[in-house]
C-alpha cells in the first residue's frame, strides 16, 4: 500500500516562496501528474517527496509512515529525474541492473527484469553498450528502465521523456502508461506538457505560482476548470474568455447576445467556452474571421469578437474566407463562468 499524503508542505528559498502550503493525497496505485509552467514548483514538490529537498514546513507520508525526515533511500521509492544519473562506465545492462544488484536480487531475476524493461523502453539492442556512448534520449530511457526494474511501490518521474523526439515520446508515453497500470506502483509524474498529462494521468494536479490550483481527472480539469488559469493553460488552443455584463434577470450579455448565467454581484464576470464547443449558425456570437488554419480534420479560426480574440475549431468543409463574419453558437452546457477578481469558477 503506498498512499502518499502531503500535508501543509511549504518551501522557501531565502525570501522566495516556491511552494505555498500544499495539501495533496495520492491514492495507492494512482498515476498523479503534476502539471504546470516552468517555475511553478513541480520539481521542488517532487524533490521534497523524494527526500532530495527538505520542506520548510509540513509533512510527507508514504504508506502510512511519516518520511519527511528520512533519507531518500529509506522512503521505498524509485526516481527518474531530469538529470538522469546514468553511469557512463557501466553498460546499459548494468545500469538497469544497478538497483537490483544493490538489493541482492538473484542473477536470473536480474536478467529477466533488465531484459523486460529494456524491451519496453526499446533499448534492448543497446544492452551491451557503455552508457557514455548513448544519446540523451537513450540515456533517459535507461534511467526509466532502471527505475521500473526495481518494481517499486512508488515511482517519481520528472519529465522522463523530455529528450525524446515527438514520435518516440508518444510511443513511450503509451508504453509507460501501460506498464504502470499493470504494476502496483503509485506514480507521481512531473511534466509541463499538457498532452502528456491528459493522456497518462488518473488525476492531474495543475500548479501555478507554487500552489495546486486544481487536482482532478483529466476530463474534469478540461471540462470544469476550477479557475481561469486552468482553462487557459489546458487545451490547445485554450479556452476563450469574454466579458459578460449584467442583463435581464438571471442573464449576462456577451458580445450583444444574452445567456442564462449564475448569480453574481459583479457588474462584469467572464464567460468562457472552448474553441471546439461552438458551431457556426444563423445567429449567435458575431465573429469576424482574421486567420484560417487548416488542421486536417478541422479548421482553426482566429476571429475578432467585440474587440477580443476568439478561437473556434470548425468542420474543415465549412466555406469561410478571411474577413467573413460568422455567427457562433456556444453549446449551452459547455459554457463556464469566472469571477474576475478571484479568477475562480462560478456556479460549479
Ligand atoms: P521547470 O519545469 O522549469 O523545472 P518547476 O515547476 O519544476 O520548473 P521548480 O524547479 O520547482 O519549478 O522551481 C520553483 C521555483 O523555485 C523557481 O522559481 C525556482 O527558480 C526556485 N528554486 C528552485 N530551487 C531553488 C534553489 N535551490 N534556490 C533558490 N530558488 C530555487
Amino acid at each position: 500500500m503506498a498512499l502518499i499524503e502531503i500535508k501543509n508542505v511549504a518551501k522557501t528559498f531565502g525570501n522566495f516562496t516556491a511552494l505555498h502550503s500544499i495539501d495533496l493525497s495520492i491514492s495507492d496505485q494512482e498515476f498523479m501528474v503534476l502539471l504546470g509552467a516552468s517555475g511553478c514548483g513541480k520539481t521542488t514538490l517532487l524533490r521534497i517527496i523524494a527526500g532530495l529537498e527538505t520542506p520548510s514546513q509540513g509533512e510527507v507520508w508514504i504508506g502510512g509512515k511519516r518520511v519527511d525526515q528520512l533519507p531518500p533511500k529509506d522512503r521505498g521509492i524509485a526516481m527518474v529525474f531530469q538529470n538522469y544519473a546514468v553511469f557512463p562506465h557501466l553498460t546499459v545492462f548494468e545500469n538497469i541492473a544497478f538497483g537490483l544488484r544493490m538489493a541482492k536480487v538473484p542473477d536470473a531475476d536480474v536478467k529477466r527484469r533488465v531484459e523486460r524493461n529494456a524491451e519496453l523502453m526499446h533499448i534492448e539492442q543497446l544492452l551491451g553498450r557503455y552508457s557514455g556512448q548513448l544519446s540523451g534520449g537513450q540515456r533517459q530511457r535507461v534511467a526509466v528502465a532502471r527505475a521500473l526494474a526495481m518494481e517499486p511501490d512508488v515511482i517519481l518521474m520528472d519529465e522522463p521523456l523530455s529528450n525524446l523526439d515527438a514520435l518516440l515520446r508518444m510511443e513511450m508515453r503509451a508504453e509507460l502508461k501501460g506498464v504502470l497500470a499493470e504494476s502496483n506502483t503509485t506514480t507521481i509524474y512531473v511534466t509541463h506538457d499538457q498532452v502528456e498529462a491528459m493522456s497518462m494521468a488518473d488525476r492531474i494536479s495543475v500548479m501555478n505560482g507554487g500552489k495546486i490550483v486544481q487536482a482532478a481527472t483529466p476530463i474534469e480539469v478540461y471540462r470544469n476548470p476550477a479557475a481561469r488559469f486552468v482553462g487557459s493553460f489546458i487545451g490547445n488552443p485554450p479556452m476563450n474568455f469574454l466579458p459578460a455584463s449584467k442583463s435581464a434577470a438571471g442573464h449576462r450579455r456577451v458580445a450583444d447576445v444574452d445567456f442564462p448565467a449564475p448569480a453574481s454581484d459583479r457588474d462584469v464576470i467572464e464567460f468562457a467556452i472552448r474553441p471546439e464547443d461552438v458551431t457556426p449558425g444563423k445567429t449567435g456570437l458575431p465573429a469576424k474571421v482574421r486567420v484560417i488554419e487548416p488542421l486536417g480534420p478541422h479548421l482553426l479560426l482566429t476571429c475578432d469578437m467585440d474587440g477580443h480574440a476568439f478561437r473556434a475549431v470548425v468542420e474543415s468543409d465549412l466555406t469561410v474566407a478571411t474577413g467573413d463574419t460568422l455567427y457562433l453558437i456556444p453549446q449551452q452546457d459547455r459554457i463556464r463562468w469566472f469571477e474576475p477578481e478571484t479568477n475562480l469558477a462560478i456556479g460549479g
